[in-house]
């Protein structure tokens, strides 16, 4: 589906954001009577007030979740009904995927082009995957001897808390959801507080499927506040995190210190584009490279933002890069020619900008772009930014910027090639080009990463799991049948004939 300019205006011109709380089925106001704003930092406008959950009222959610679960109407419902439930959410949430695709662009300056041909059709297409799912998937029995049976079951964990990015709202909502909903948890959504209003209006839509009430429950409210309190609330089971590093270890700690509560972490990346100097067609890696650093801003978990490349190869490949960047136009989101948008906040904008001025200062030579554009429009855009002359150690090599900003750095085989891919505390992704059958085997071996790509940029698709080695991961993947697993216990049940 693709939007037309007239009709992004229409859905616009109707739009009425959900900004409550949604509870027990319900939707609510925070019981401080608190709301918080978010803007349009495509504008820098205020877009809308949101309630702002606290400990209290995660407290009233996390009630409503255990009643749902232990009444069964969701938990103990035959998986094939659960399906059929889930079916019509997915169908609900396509139906109004105009609304939802210009709800995320205003709120994250995304792509209205990326927001309707990718986030909301994905989120679709996430929660019909694990909800076809839902009733294919078979317990175990064991080899006993004759006098006994022993039944490997799983059963869902029962209170799910999900911690969500502001990156891909829906999207990485669905990417918890799906899973959990599928195999009979309750679930807590915790938005991040810049982009709530899409989790809000599809909660919504979780109740006219017929999802029972208590079983889908979305606390909008701020990190420190609300997603602390699920990360310590003692009657949460599990808790799937999708954020920084920095942060996901909070929720390691906020176990530790309460329930013990099962945690899932999605976290950040350092990825790196290992390109072999045997490579013939240097116009596919450029385009591949392209979109891997500058997709989304730069505000991908896997973005690849170190281009590890064959010193012999360097300078025509960046010359191909810099060629089709300039078709990567910055402008207003709602447009759909525009492929990147804008950075989601002010301070993340500066922030990025501060990792450019520190490429500068430690020797790296800027080659394209390095500043902020479209000022007038009060919103907050980063050009496409590329670094050459980049070393390993330097801070722009090191740390996850977030933004659309390539730094190449140059090897002269194969053992340097893996040595500089892996010398970074992340592990999320990773790419390689070779055309050699032997190289791209090794390769994809060696790099330590949760996702290897060869000769394109993928993260790979709902069939396959997804998440980090190292610091950009713990406890579980999203995607693929394997999201299951975290969201179930085994239990064994042991019987004498
Ligand atoms: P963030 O860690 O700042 O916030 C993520 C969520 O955690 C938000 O809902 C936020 O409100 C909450 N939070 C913040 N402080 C908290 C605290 N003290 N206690 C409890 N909860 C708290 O991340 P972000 O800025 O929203 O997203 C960007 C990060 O997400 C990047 O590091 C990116 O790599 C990562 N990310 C990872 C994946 C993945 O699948 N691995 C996908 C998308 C984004």
């Amino acid at each position: 589906m693709e939007l037309e300019k007239n009709v992004i205006q229409d859905v616009i011109a109707n739009l009425s954001f959900q900004t409550k709380a949604f509870i027990g089925g319900r939707t609510l106001s925070a019981l401080s009577g608190k709301t918080f704003s978010t803007e349009n930092p495509a504008t820098g406008q205020p877009l809308a007030d949101i309630a702002e959950c606290d400990e209290k009222d995660v407290a009233i959610a996390v009630q409503c979740a255990r009643k749902a679960f232990e009444d069964g109407s969701w938990s103990r419902m035959s998986p094939a009904d659960r399906k059929r439930i889930l079916f019509k959410f997915a169908d609900l949430i396509e139906k109004h995927e105009a609304e939802l695709a210009v709800t995320e662009s205003l709120e994250a300056g995304k792509p209205i082009t990326d927001c309707v041909t990718i986030d909301i059709p994905e989120t679709v297409g996430c929660i019909r995957w694990h909800a076809e799912a839902a009733d294919k998937i078979y317990d175990q029995i064991s080899q006993t001897g004759p006098d006994n049976i022993g039944m490997i079951v799983r059963e869902p964990i029962g209170v799910v808390g999900a911690v969500i990015p502001w990156n891909f709202p829906a999207l990485m909502m669905a990417w918890k959801i799906g899973p959990a909903l599928a195999t009979g948890n309750s679930v807590i959504v915790k938005p991040a507080e810049l982009t709530s209003l899409s989790a809000l209006r599809i909660a919504e839509l979780s109740a006219q499927a017929g999802i029972p009430d208590g079983v889908f429950n979305v606390v909008p409210g701020f990190g420190e506040t609300a997603g602390r309190a699920i990360g310590r609330h003692m009657d949460i089971d599990a808790v799937t995190f999708t954020g920084s590093t920095e942060v996901g270890r909070m929720f390691l700690q906020y176990a530790a210190e309460s329930n013990l509560k099962r945690i899932v972490l999605e976290c950040g990346g350092k990825s790196p584009q290992v390109v072999m100097g045997d490579v013939a067609d240097l116009d596919a890696v450029a385009s591949n490279a392209v979109n891997c650093i500058f997709w989304n801003m730069g505000e991908n978990c896997t973005a690849g933002s170190r281009l590890i490349v064959h010193k012999s190869i360097k300078d025509t490949l960046l010359e191909k890069i810099i060629a089709l960047t300039a078709e990567w136009k910055v402008g207003n989101p709602l447009d759909p020619a525009t492929k990147i948008g804008s950075m989601i906040e002010k301070p993340h904008m500066e922030k990025v900008l501060s990792y450019i001025e520190a490429g500068k200062a430690e020797g790296a030579k800027l080659i394209l772009g390095g500043n902020r554009v479209l000022a007038e429009t009060g919103g907050y855009f980063v050009e496409p930014t590329i670094f050459d002359n980049v070393t390993n150690d330097m801070k722009i090599a090191r740390e996850e910027i977030f933004g659309p900003v390539l730094a190449a750095i140059t090897f002269e085989d194969e053992a340097e090639a893996v040595a500089l891919a892996n010398d970074t505390p992340y592990g999320l992704a990773a790419s390689v080009y070779t055309d050699n059958v032997n190289a791209a085997h090794r390769l994809s071996r060696a790099l330590r990463a949760g996702t290897v790509s060869v000769n394109c940029y993928s993260e790979g698709d709902i069939t396959t799991p997804f998440g980090g080695y190292k610091e950009s991961g713990f406890g579980g993947r999203d995607n693929g049948i394997h999201a299951h697993e975290q969201y179930t216990e085994i239990k064994t049940i042991w019987m004498q004939l």
